[in-house]
């Protein structure tokens, strides 16, 4: 424990943004660092408790007493080499994780969290600068061949696990870079892409082998995969979006989160131009239905757009400004929460129902929405309507894309059409087939998808060489 008393005396103090007005003006990251001093000083907060919830709270487990104890006496080098024992991508997760250990830190019960994220973040993005992130080429090869389908963070770090122990790996991806939703969903302001081009860069050099732009199933049969590799993990994502059936869903100008965030990031890599986007919110008043994550990333990509207003929906009532700790304390809690896209002028509703959609000559106008009550029932007399010119549906996903690959082979899926598979294994019904990442437990989180690529590959390993010494 750094310093005994930092949590009595030091007030959490955590990154802060750009200010609005500026950051929308481009697609570029606006969370300012906080310095190295600050650092040290919100690292000095923790308490290094005997029962150190936040290991439990964070999904790989990440050392967060000891890299926070490593931070404070100044030993940054030492601390990322913590880190990266139970984080492959700690530079993805120091950006974009919701950061559940925060919500289960001791001091969080009566006092304001340790600034764990910001803290994971600092020591990266150091040990990045300082060139203390080099490839771990494995020195012996084991002379099995493993192939992954899929390049997101559940692959990615799967294929590093697996490489460092001397096995031949081969990433076959249908996009043509690799990253999966970290690439294509995640817009750039909130984690630009060159973080993932150097992961990459690194894992060419630890011997990954990335094939682009082959979707396996159409492009390249599981047969001829099968037969030439010794295992095969499937980390495809959960890709099928939920949809809204209902009266005027054909109008033109209603689309999927997922058939817009990607236009946007591919123009900013260059992989497509501006004028080849086919949805634009520029000159738009825009409407996203669904209040999560990418409800968000589908508002602050509106407003750099050039969006005329903005507007979200979310069937659910409001949730309470602040959490009963003693009630919700060390889980997630659910509590009113603003994402820097939100409050970069959106207008929220909640206990919203779309009802229909309204259009002249088949392109969109508006939406016929009602209130509910907190059971999802209608409130009589409360219909009212919005004027619309792009709808987007930002609902969630249901499940894997059954057509292709998963109908080839025949796997076994869950009640929920998702890859049955347990977490001892990650073996599905087919012999020498894994199954990691949103592919198996449906629409999740990054952290979790980089656990889980731990995890499957700890057992590949295990089952192709008898015994593991990987990290679970
Ligand atoms: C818009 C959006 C924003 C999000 N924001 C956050 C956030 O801020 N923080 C957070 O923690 N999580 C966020 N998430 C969730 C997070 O991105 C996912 O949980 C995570 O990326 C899942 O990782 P994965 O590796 O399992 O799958 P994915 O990231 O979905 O990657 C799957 C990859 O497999 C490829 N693939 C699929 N089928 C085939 C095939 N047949 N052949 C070849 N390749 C194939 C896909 O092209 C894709 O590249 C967000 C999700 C979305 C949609
Ligand atoms: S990965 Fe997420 S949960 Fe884990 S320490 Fe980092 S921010 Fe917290």
């Amino acid at each position: 424990m750094g310093k005994v008393t930092g949590f009595l005396e030091i007030d959490r103090h955590d990154r802060k943004y750009k200010p609005a007005a500026d950051r929308i003006r481009n697609y570029k990251e606006f969370v300012i660092p906080l310095g190295d001093t600050e650092t040290k000083n919100q690292a000095a907060r923790c308490m290094d408790c005997g029962i150190p919830f936040c290991h439990t709270g964070c999904p790989v487990n990440n050392q967060i007493p000891d890299w926070n104890d490593l931070v404070y006496s100044g030993n940054w080098e030492q601390a990322s080499a913590n880190l990266h024992s139970t984080n492959n991508f700690p530079e993805f997760t120091g950006r974009i994780c919701p950061a559940p250990c925060e919500a289960s830190c001791t001091l969080n019960i009566t006092d304001e969290s340790v600034t764990i994220k910001t803290i994971e973040c600092a020591i990266v993005d150091k040990a990045w600068q300082n060139g203390w992130i080099k490839p771990m080429v494995s020195t012996e090869k084991t002379g099995k061949n493993i192939a992954i389908i899929g390049s997101g963070p559940a692959g990615l770090a799967a294929a590093q696990q697996l490489a460092r122990q001397g096995h031949s790996v081969d990433v076959y991806e249908k996009n043509s870079k690799a990253g999966g939703l970290l690439r294509y969903g995640i817009p750039d302001f909130k984690m630009e892409k060159h973080h993932i081009d150097r992961r990459v860069e690194q894992m060419q050099a630890e011997g990954v082998n990335f094939h682009f732009e082959k979707n396996i199933g159409v492009d390249l049969s599981m047969a001829d995969i099968e037969k030439n590799y010794d295992a095969i993990i499937l980390s495809g994502g959960s890709e099928k979006p939920r949809d809204l059936p209902i009266e005027g869903r054909d109008f033109s100008g209603i689309h999927f989160a997922m058939d817009f965030l990607p236009l946007q990031n591919k123009v900013i890599s260059y992989e497509i131009s501006d004028n080849e986007k086919s949805i634009t919110a520029n000159g738009k008043h825009v409407v996203v239905i669904g209040g999560g994550d990418t409800g968000s990333d589908c508002i602050g990509t509106s407003f750099r757009q050039g969006a005329l207003s903005v507007t979200q929906l979310e069937i659910m009532p409001e949730p309470p400004e602040k959490e009963n700790k003693q009630m919700t304390w060390p889980y997630w809690p659910l509590k009113m929460r603003t994402s820097s896209s939100q409050a970069e002028g959106a207008m929220r509703d909640f206990s919203v129902l779309t009802e229909s959609f309204e259009g002249s000559d088949g392109i969109l106008t508006g939406l016929n929405c009602i209130r509910v009550d907190d059971n999802l029932k209608k409130i009589d007399n409360s219909a009212f309507k919005i004027k619309a010119d792009l709808v987007l549906l930002a609902m969630g996903f249901v499940h894997p894309i059954h057509e292709g690959l998963l109908k080839q082979i025949g796997v076994t899926l869950n009640d929920r059409g998702n890859v049955q598979a347990n977490e001892d294994d990650y073996m599905t019904n087919i012999n020498k087939i894994f199954v990691a990442g949103d592919m198996r437990r449906g629409q999740s989180l990054v952290v979790w998808a980089i656990r889980e690529g731990r995890q499957v590959a700890h057992s590949v390993d295990k089952y192709l060489m008898g015994q593991t010494n990987l990290p679970r």
